[in-house]
């Protein structure tokens, strides 16, 4: 079976059981400065799960494009990539528990044909503040999943929750394949031999509600939140044990062994993190967002991506410029179900490349200059800092080469301090912030969220009637929209958006919620990210008779309740796209 029957049989296996199937979202979050990407299935849902009314009802399904910048430092091993795809349904306060793990099971076991010999599960433990997940064990012994295959593990692997925050939350089963040799024995499961399974889906269960002061009770809408990895699935479908040799990395594979002239065996760690990170980096290249390499962000994991896989590349023998190349393989196999990555070819070639060409000017002199460091067998915080700044070296490169030639890292947190000092923390910080989550929704954020619409509006009415939101990003300090425009707006320009915004706070204008479809939509203007891909009724958000937009919310009543807006900043964030930073005061 290859990567587009699983997904086709997943999605289709689920229409049956009446759940709609909603498209992949961007990679990068509307909304949400907690996360600077898209983890799981379930991120672009989180309203939903909140127990917002989801237009296409109650049951959903999907596949999702994912980046995971903290599993960076697993890939290289055969099942841990930084992008990958994800299929997942959902139940939203329809069935539950013991029905989820039953449809799971028939979709491994009847439409992929999994032997039940080879699978094993894994079910919360219980401990001082939740009970045992009897429910779900029970579910799997009466699908004849025998005791010994079924693990009790702790919160740290089956709880899944939103960390220091309030919300929902609860427990998780997780379903793994034996990649072990031969048969699985009868001690194994992934509690006992956890090298011998891999994990390939995982049920979760959000049945409690998590309040101040660390206390669960029962939640009031108990949801059904699961996830599969596509490649690891299709990889034990194959019976491979190695994603990389699977159609989702094969052919970009192949494609570094012609270019480098070596062997996939020979050199399968440097190849699969070539590979690994190219693909990531043509996916967020390709994003309708158009993230180029930079030192903030989103924009600086791209970089990181493309430096490392360019190491990498060196490592194996590469002398002449190849990423190009393997974007190229990357969108081949991609581009039919992701058309934004034919649509933007043109961007993530030229960037892949300035990017490498960049890199390669200091690559070579950096590296003498850790063999130089490295002489005392130690390297501290301060060099690696240097080898940041006068090679372009980021951290992870030097800590890596440390790694492999067997050499100290000391004081590595002078690297903060030195980055601190050259102000670039706040930025790069962002990255390190809760990986799995949802954006505040705070009284601050949902003013701000309302205002982005009257500032969306303003200034396609003072600056350009074809102005379209790009992109955008609310924090409680600040809101921060991106929109198309080929010019640097001038202080006059800020003036008026500024002006024309506080007049329709002044206004007060109700905002109203309602729900309709794209077309109806469409027909009332409705203002609509040109990146998210829309099916069914859709909700949408007017405010008095200024501003259309489809948009899942929330917003403010009136808006009276904004305070005076203040334009703080604007700037270029890359060729065609401007953006302004705005508060509330
Ligand atoms: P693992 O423990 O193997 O890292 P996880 O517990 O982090 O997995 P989940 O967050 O439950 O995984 O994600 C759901 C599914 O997505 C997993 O069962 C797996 O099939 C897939 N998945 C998760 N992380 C990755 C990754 N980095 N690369 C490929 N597939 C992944
Ligand atoms: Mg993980």
């Amino acid at each position: 079976m290859d990567r587009k029957e699983l997904i086709q049989k997943y999605l289709e296996f689920f229409k049956s059981k009446k759940h709609a199937i909603i498209p992949s979202a961007s990679l990068i979050p509307e909304n949400d400065p907690s996360v600077l990407f898209t983890t799981a299935g379930m991120h672009p849902l989180v309203p939903f799960l909140m127990g917002q009314k989801h237009p296409l009802g109650k049951r959903l399904a999907s596949v999702q494009k994912c980046i995971r910048t903290s599993d960076i430092d697993e890939v290289g091993d055969a099942f841990h990539h930084t992008f990958f795809e994800m299929l997942g349904n959902w139940s939203l306060g329809d069935y539950f528990k013991k029905e989820a793990i039953e449809v799971s099971f028939e979709f491994l076991t009847k439409f992929l044909k999994i032997k039940k010999e080879m699978l094993a599960v894994s079910v919360f433990a219980g401990d001082k503040t939740a009970e045992k997940d009897d429910d779900a064990a029970g579910a799997w012994l009466a699908l004849g999943i025998p005791g010994d295959k079924i693990a009790y593990l702790p919160k740290k692997n089956n709880w899944w929750e939103l960390a220091g925050q309030t919300g929902p939350c609860g427990p998780d089963t997780e379903m793994f394949y034996f990649v072990g040799k031969g048969k699985p024995n009868k001690e194994s499961n992934p509690g006992t031999k956890e090298n011998e399974w891999c994990e390939i889906w995982n049920d979760v269960f959000m049945q409690y509600q998590k309040i101040e002061g660390g206390k669960f009770v029962p939640l009031q809408q108990k949801n059904i939140d699961t996830g599969m990895g596509v490649e690891r699935t299709i990889a034990i479908l194959n019976g491979i044990n190695d994603d990389y040799l699977t159609d989702t990395f094969l052919p970009i594979i192949k494609k570094i062994e012609t270019i480098s002239g070596k062997k996939y065996k020979e050199s399968t760690k440097s190849m699969r993190i070539i590979a690994d990170h190219l693909k990531a980096a043509t996916f967020i290249l390709g994003d309708e967002k158009h993230i180029a390499p930079s030192n903030v962000e989103q924009g600086y994991v791209l970089r990181k991506l493309i430096r490392r896989a360019i190491r990498h590349g060196k490592e194996i023998g590469i002398e002449k410029n190849f990423a190009k190349e393997i974007a190229k393989s990357v969108i081949g196999i991609y581009s039919s179900d992701y058309p934004e990555l034919k649509k933007n070819e043109g961007f993530i070639f030229e960037e892949i490349e300035k990017e490498e060409n960049k890199f390669k000017e200091t690559l070579e002199k950096g590296l003498r200059k850790f063999e130089e460091m490295a002489k005392s067998k130690k390297i501290s915080g301060t060099e690696a800092f240097l080898l940041y700044q006068s090679f372009g070296f980021p951290l992870e490169i030097t800590e890596e080469l440390a790694k492999e030639k067997n050499v100290e890292f000391v004081k590595k947190s002078d690297f903060e301090s030195e980055f601190k000092k050259h102000q670039e923390i706040s930025k790069v910080g962002s990255e390190k912030k809760f990986k799995g989550g949802l954006g505040e929704v705070t009284e601050e954020t949902t003013r701000l969220h309302t205002a982005t619409h009257l500032l969306n509006e303003a200034l396609r009415k003072v600056v350009n009637k074809d102005i379209k939101q790009r992109g955008s990003n609310i924090t409680p300090e600040r809101l921060r929209f991106d929109f198309n425009y080929d010019k640097k707006l001038t202080d006059e320009q800020l003036k008026k958006v500024e002006a024309e915004v506080n007049s329709a706070i002044k206004k007060a204008m109700p905002v109203e919620r309602m729900e309709m479809t794209v077309s109806e939509a469409v027909k009332q203007g409705a203002q609509a990210m040109f990146t998210e891909k829309y099916t069914g009724e859709v909700s949408v958000y007017k405010i008095g008779n200024y501003s259309v937009e489809i948009c899942a919310g929330p917003h403010v009543a009136n808006t009276k309740e904004l305070g005076k807006f203040k334009i703080i900043k604007e700037e270029a964030v890359a060729a065609g796209i401007r953006r302004i930073k705005a508060v509330l005061e």
